[in-house]
């Protein structure tokens, strides 16, 4: 059971797991701070003051808070955004990699018979010319 156990845990993949899941926790938080603390005091000024968390309105008990949700509207494009520009400089970081160089040429082609032969060949094995 144990060593059952051990193997699971122990599997690369159930590591890879865990490693995602912790910077995956770690940037969320990155991202969160970066939306609360730096963007949403900002597009509240530029809309006059207004601060989202507490834009709500009461019917009857419920308390509607319709900002909140806005709120996260904005984060999610925001998030989906910043997940786009890594997922693109990812790209083009790959693409950046230099593409193996065409092989040189090993064959030509004979002038006398037109039969592809070796380039370094200086008489044809086809038709026995002098090239
Ligand atoms: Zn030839």
């Amino acid at each position: 059971m144990l060593k059952e156990f051990k193997d699971f845990a122990m599997r690369g993949n159930v590591m890879d797991l865990a490693v995602a899941v912790i910077i995956g926790g770690a940037f969320g938080k990155i991202i969160a701070s970066l939306v609360n603390d730096v963007l949403m005091p900002l597009i509240g000024l530029a809309l006059g003051g207004l601060n989202f968390s507490e834009l709500a309105f009461t019917y009857k008990e419920a308390v509607v808070k319709y900002g909140v949700f806005i709120q996260s509207i904005i984060d999610f494009v925001i998030i989906a955004f910043v997940i786009f520009m890594l997922v693109r400089t990812m790209n083009n970081m790959q693409k950046k990699e230099p593409a193996p160089a065409p092989a040189a040429p090993t064959t030509k082609e004979c002038p006398h018979c037109f039969s592809t032969i070796s380039i370094k060949a200086t008489r044809c094995p086809n038709c026995t010319s002098q090239l």
